[in-house]
């Protein structure tokens, strides 16, 4: 483990057993479940921006993956990640859209709710919080990590027994030189995409005039006829958890490496330009959008995939095609291939491919377990997957459920003293449907109207929503 700096010499901020880097949906469910675990260990959470969520509150208002699509859905996830969605319920803040085509039904909230309820759940849980700090080195102090941050109080030190590595670019392991593939080194990477919001849109209209349909139509036209450059023809549109507003994934930025900042600071202009381009499309052809504007950007532009790291086990196309439950699972997949690559598959938009049979598949535990290193996990977007596996197993639903069990694998492993790769993965899973976590495919099919989910009491526009 090399470092830059003397890390002896950089001051100590703190000391914890547990410390998870980086507050998106995986690192905030690890710690969640890593507090909850028994016994209590001390457990920190360290985020480079203002605010917890990652991609969730950055960019996004949707968490797929609860559920399998198709006609007969089943609710595959448990757990901390339903507690998500319970708080987020009892105010009010989310509805479940309709399962269309894509990866199945979603559940809607508003992303500034969803800050308060990381904010308000990992205070509750007795967490050390720290915002507005990002990791810049690693290195070993005794059995110990010594991770240096910065934050505007300069150059600082936490020690940890264990870490948890919830970056989404893995940085920890990258720094602790922890081997891993970078999206695009053996196939193109999944392309990036700035998210945009729109205000007074008239969705009545919208849907009487053919809604998600229409919308296809119109794009393609649009772009055969050369009014408007749209770089996607697939776009999609959906209502939000506001009156008349909607959200997108639509802007398609390839060929940048997020990790390069030249390269990333380029991608951002595109990624601005483009929705502008869209806004304009919009206001001048779809029914409903004339007096539609943007009212807000992504925090920053969306990323799915940068760094993912070898695993002591890899997921595979193929294990997640043959619907493969193995002993050591960890969680349940039901989503498709979703890859928004450049130029394979002899198509320029979205590539889909969905499970086949009954639909999921198991994650192995060893998927988040970094090669080679004893006290370390890896969760969210950079866990341990192939180009097309994380494809599939990359929706939100699925990245909490990694942090879930990484939280808990890490308690495990400080009460038992021992090595990650080797806690008792029995234990590990009766642990996991303690807190509600589905390890099998439930019978019952769920119920995925508009108001499935428990408390929630919102009644909305029929279908307006796409995907
Ligand atoms: C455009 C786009 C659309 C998507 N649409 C959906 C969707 O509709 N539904 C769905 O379920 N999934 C969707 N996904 C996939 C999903 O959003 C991601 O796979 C998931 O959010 C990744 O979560 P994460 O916690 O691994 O990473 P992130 O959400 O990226 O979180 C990582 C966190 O670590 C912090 N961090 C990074 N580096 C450091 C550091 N050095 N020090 C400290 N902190 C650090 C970051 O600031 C961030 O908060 C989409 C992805 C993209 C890009």
């Amino acid at each position: 483990m090399a470092t830059l700096f003397n890390y002896l010499n950089v001051p100590l901020l703190a000391e914890t057993d547990i410390l998870v880097i980086g507050a998106g949906s995986a690192g905030c469910v690890a710690a969640l479940a890593a507090a909850s675990g028994k016994p209590a260990y001390s457990v920190m959470l360290v985020e480079r921006y203002g605010f917890p969520g990652g991609s969730s509150t950055q960019m996004l208002d949707t968490f797929y993956g609860f559920f399998t699509p198709g006609e007969t859905p089943r609710k595959i996830v448990g757990g901390w990640p339903d507690r998500i969605v319970d708080e987020l319920d009892r105010a009010g803040a989310i509805f479940l859209r309709p399962n269309t085509y894509g990866a199945g039904t979603g559940v809607n909230y508003n992303p500034e709710r969803l800050k308060l309820v990381w904010d308000q759940l990992i205070q509750q849980q007795g967490i050390r919080y720290l915002l507005h700090t990002t990791l810049i080195d690693v290195a070993a102090d005794g059995e110990r990590h010594a991770c240096i941050f910065w934050n505007k109080g300069g150059f600082q030190k936490i020690l940890a027994r264990r870490v948890i590595d919830a970056s989404g670019d893995a940085d920890f392991c990258h720094l602790a030189g922890l081997a891993y593939e970078i999206a695009g080194e053996h196939e193109p990477a999944q392309s990036l995409t700035t998210t945009f919001r729109m205000s007074n849109v008239e969705l009545d209209e919208y849907e009487r005039a053919g809604g998600k349909k229409m919308l296809a139509r119109t794009m393609q036209e649009a772009v055969s006829s050369g009014r408007h450059p749209l770089p996607r023809k697939e776009g999609s549109a959906h209502e939000m958890n506001a009156q008349k507003c909607i959200s997108t994934v639509a802007v398609k930025v390839a060929g940048l490496s997020a990790l390069n900042a030249d390269e990333l600071t380029k991608a951002e202009i595109e990624g601005r330009r483009q929705a502008f381009v869209y806004e304009d499309f919009f206001r001048d052809e779809v029914p409903g959008f004339a007096q539609a504007n943007i009212i807000g950007l992504s925090h920053q532009i969306g990323v799915r995939e940068t760094r993912r790291v070898y695993g002591e086990h890899r997921l595979t196309k193929a294990e997640c095609m043959a619907g493969l439950l193995p002993d050591n699972r960890i969680f349940l997949c039901g989503a498709p291939i979703e890859d928004h690559r450049h130029d394979q598959h002899g198509t320029e938009e979205t590539y889909w491919e969905y499970i086949p049979g009954a639909g999921v598949y198991g994650v192995p535990y060893g998927t988040i377990v970094p090669k080679n290193s004893q006290t370390v996990w890896v969760v969210g977007r950079c866990f341990s997957a192939t180009h097309d596996a994380h494809a599939s197993c990359r929706s939100m639903a699925q990245t909490m459920s990694m942090g879930q069990a990484a939280g808990l694998a890490s308690v495990q492993s400080l009460q038992h003293d021992q090595p990650a790769s080797q806690i008792t993965i029995s234990s590990l899973q009766e642990e996991l449907l303690r807190l509600g976590a589905i390890l099998d495919l439930p019978d019952r099919v769920a119920d995925t109207s508009r108001n499935g989910w428990k408390n929630n009491h919102q009644s909305r526009l029929a279908s307006p929503s796409i995907s």
